[in-house]
């Protein structure tokens, strides 16, 4: 008998309820108990649509964050959170968004780091350590969850991040090891398993994931005393790997001492019979069958192939589960009723993942009679989707299979390009400019939103947004910038906005995923080749520009990014998707110069989360990356310069890669690392103009004149001045005008300084 189980559900809610409340009692518009009963509901509607498995995660539901939750588990919030007014609830947001000093004069707190968890694009808050961090156990908010699901007759299975991957996860602050902490965490964990046992649990679900990253031997080493250690504990243990192959940590992961072992059989197919071969005949295999990463149908009949033979051989050993938590993708298709037809054939999200893996299970113990209609449905889907002409464009592939290296090529290298592009464009030394985005206030939001109702003609609403645009040209004139950008205001979303443009892109309502806290994301599904019918930006820049004689950046975002803030397709590699990506934004970036846009910026702000787990992976990813960056850019003349846009500070370990997409100009995020971050583009004397931001725009403050220059003077001192710009930080999108004008203001007249 396979037996069915999850190892967690989105809780966003399809509707985003969990969401909506999180943020009206931030707000003061909810109490903590309407709060609470919101979340009570959605986890029981969250169960009863697992009903049909064997075991339903508990636990994993949060309020904000499951690695948070689990820091408040072991009695480790930061002390900062803590020590202030109001209720438990409130210290856990505090630690989770901090508190300013305007809106919480008692209470005010810096937030919790946040980075992302793995490579997916959720984020998690960074568990805080030290050498005398002391571990509590906490464990009312997990026995208040299986106690619930119990009492509404779930077979539940709590939870939790497993030790070694929770200090994996954290920093410590004072240059401590984390692994010292773990003889003190681990008495923690096993008073808080006798707890889950004593509470009811049989089984408990205990994440490690950091056993598909590249660990060394003091990693291992700890997996191995962890697991000793709590052996001594009696539920049984479900080890969780997810998000890639184990490699090198197979052997140790098939060993250690638990009750049953989850792999993600859709990152690492290769590895399932090895693991069955390996691991010991008392233990459970629970495999990852159903991909928890993407929204496609899976294919139940070949997986059916290879999965018939192993479910003979392991019988009551064998578990199946999705690849991950379902956190990655939407909650449930049938909401999707705008959708075209015939690609929602071809989706499945949580729900429907579900409903698959129920299939497979079913087709397993009960013989594929059993589900004929079901299989024979799946694959109409899948073969529909094979053949679908909307999938395979015949014109994208012979200009696919055209591309050579030298279309990557810029014509000379960047020493003659500059000096013909300072020529013309004739800037100031320490040239101002922006990121791209200015406010988007109420009324762009609301213009936006009216013509997607159809409330607003299509002229109607081009003029609002040209006002805009107009209102944008004449701040930064007045202002004194150097070099203009419209401003953005018609775009919603810098990855949608050119989805919606090109052929080969779906997009859901609904089909919204957690991205940190309250914040979800609306990727959009690209599904076929991907074609521009049509110029996407150049009426916008062209009225921009025919406002000033000053230049306006075209601005547009490169093939990287779309691809990586996108559900991509599984039926090519994504090296493929993002050349097709490549060849569509060079287009764009082609017929911007023809317009006589002397300026275009592409901006590559997933560029890097798009690494690859394990170190080895990285070269492979970087090579065809940076290749469709320069596909994407390069296809100019000399005189015209190319920008590109970064917005993270790590490029010590890339920026031999950053240094091959050859843009004239790049713009980075800096300001809050007073620079230090350039000391990377010092060391490998990367060769072209930079523009490092000077000032944080995620604070309201206004930045100081003095501190603007000394920053520059820090800058100069690591990259010759000639090659220097003076930009802030990306962002301008989420301040208000008030805000930004004297900001920009300081920023200009710091420029001026300088030049004197
Ligand atoms: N051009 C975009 C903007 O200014 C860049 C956004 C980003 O880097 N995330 O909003
Ligand atoms: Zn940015």
């Amino acid at each position: 008998m396979a037996i069915t189980h999850n190892l967690g559900f989105p809780r966003i809610g399809g509707q985003r309820e969990l969401k909506f409340a999180l943020e009206a009692y931030w707000a003061g518009r909810q109490t903590e108990q309407e709060l609470a009963i919101t979340a009570a509901d959605l986890r029981r509607r969250h169960w009863q649509q697992q009903a049909g498995l064997d075991y339903a995660p508990i636990g994993e539901f949060s309020l904000y964050d499951q690695v948070l939750d689990m820091s408040v588990t072991l009695g480790n919030l930061p002390a900062r959170a803590k020590d202030k007014e109001g209720s438990e609830l409130d210290a856990y947001f505090r630690a989770a968004r901090g508190r300013g000093a305007n809106d919480s004069p008692c209470c005010a707190t810096a937030a919790g780091e946040m980075t992302k968890w793995f490579d997916t694009n959720y984020h998690y808050i960074v568990p805080e350590l030290h050498a005398n961090t002391q571990f509590e156990l906490n464990p009312e908010r997990l026995l208040a969850q299986l106690a619930e699901a119990r009492e509404q007759g779930v077979n539940a299975k709590p939870v939790i991040i497993g030790p070694i991957t929770y200090l994996w996860l954290g920093k410590t602050s004072d240059g401590s090891h984390r692994l010292d902490l773990l003889e003190r965490l681990l008495p923690v964990y096993s008073q808080l398993l006798e707890a889950l046992v004593d509470a009811g649990a049989e089984w408990v679900q205990i994440d490690e994931p950091a056993l598909v990253t590249d660990l060394d031997a003091n990693w291992r080493y700890a997996f191995n005393l962890a697991y000793h250690q709590l052996k001594a504990n009696r539920p049984k243990l479900l080890l969780a790997t997810y998000f890639g192959e184990l490699r090198d940590n197979l052997q140790l992961a098939c060993e250690l001492p638990v009750a049953g072992l989850h792999i993600d059989a859709v990152s690492a197919p290769a590895e399932v019979s090895r693991v069955a071969d390996w691991l010991p005949s008392h233990k459970v295999l629970s495999l990852g069958v159903i991909n928890g990463r993407n929204i496609w149908k899976s294919d139940l009949n070949s997986i059916l192939e290879w999965l018939e033979p192993l479910s003979e051989k392991l019988a009551d050993r064998l578990w199946l589960a999705p690849s991950c938590s379902l956190l990655h993708v939407p909650v449930d298709l049938d909401r999707e009723q705008e959708l075209d037809a015939e690609i929602r054939s071809w989706l499945a999200f949580s729900v429907q993942k579900l409903d698959e893996l129920s299939t497979l299970a079913k087709a397993l113990n009960e013989g594929r009679a059993s589900v004929r209609a079901e299989l024979a449905a799946n694959q109409r889907a899948i073969d529909s989707r094979r053949k679908s002409d909307r999938v395979i464009n015949p014109e994208v592939r012979r200009a696919i299979a055209a591309v050579t290296q030298e279309l990557g090529n810029r014509q000379s290298p960047y020493p003659q390009r500059i000096a013909r592009q300072r020529q013309i464009l004739s800037l100031p030394a320490f040239p101002t400019t922006t990121i791209g985005s200015f406010p988007q206030t109420p009324e762009i939001r609301q213009a936006r939103l009216q013509f997607r109702k159809g409330e607003l003609s299509n002229t109607q609403y081009t003029k609002q947004m040209q006002a805009e645009i107009a209102r944008c040209i004449e701040e930064q004139e007045k202002l004194g910038l150097d070099v203009l950008v419209h401003g953005e205001p018609e775009r919603n979303d810098m990855v949608e906005y050119f989805g919606e443009q090109l052929e080969g892109y779906a997009f859901t309502r609904f089909g919204w995923v957690q991205s940190y806290g309250s914040r979800c994301v609306k990727p959009p599904i690209l599904f076929g080749d991907i074609r521009r019918p049509t110029a996407m930006t150049v009426d916008w820049i062209r009225f921009a520009q025919s406002l000033t004689d000053k230049p306006v950046k075209g601005m547009l975002t490169g093939p990287v990014t779309i691809l990586n803030w996108s559900f991509v397709r599984d039926d090519q590699p994504r090296k493929d998707s993002c050349l097709q990506l490549a060849l569509a934004i060079r287009e764009e970036v082609q017929d911007l110069e023809k317009a006589g846009v002397n300026i275009i910026q592409i901006d590559e702000a997933a560029l890097r989360e798009g690494l690859p787990l394990r170190q080895s992976d990285w070269a492979t990813y970087l090579d065809w990356a940076i290749n469709s960056f320069r596909i994407a850019a390069n296809g100019v003349d000399d005189s015209t310069q190319i920008h590109t846009h970064m917005c993270y500070s790590e490029f010590n370990d890339i920026i031999e890669a950053i240094a091959h997409m050859d843009a004239d100009v790049i713009t980075i995020e800096t300001s809050r690392s007073d620079m230090e971050l350039l000391d990377a583009f010092r060391n490998f004397e990367y060769p072209n103009d930079i523009g490092p931001g000077v000032y944080d725009i995620h604070s309201p403050n206004i930045p100081d004149k003095q501190h603007i220059i000394n920053l520059m003077t820090l800058a100069a001192e690591r990259i010759p001045a000639e090659r220097l710009w003076i930009n802030p930080d990306c962002g301008l999108k989420t301040r208000k005008w008030e805000e930004v004008t004297p900001a920009l203001e300081t920023m200009v007249a710091a420029a001026q300084a300088l030049r004197a």
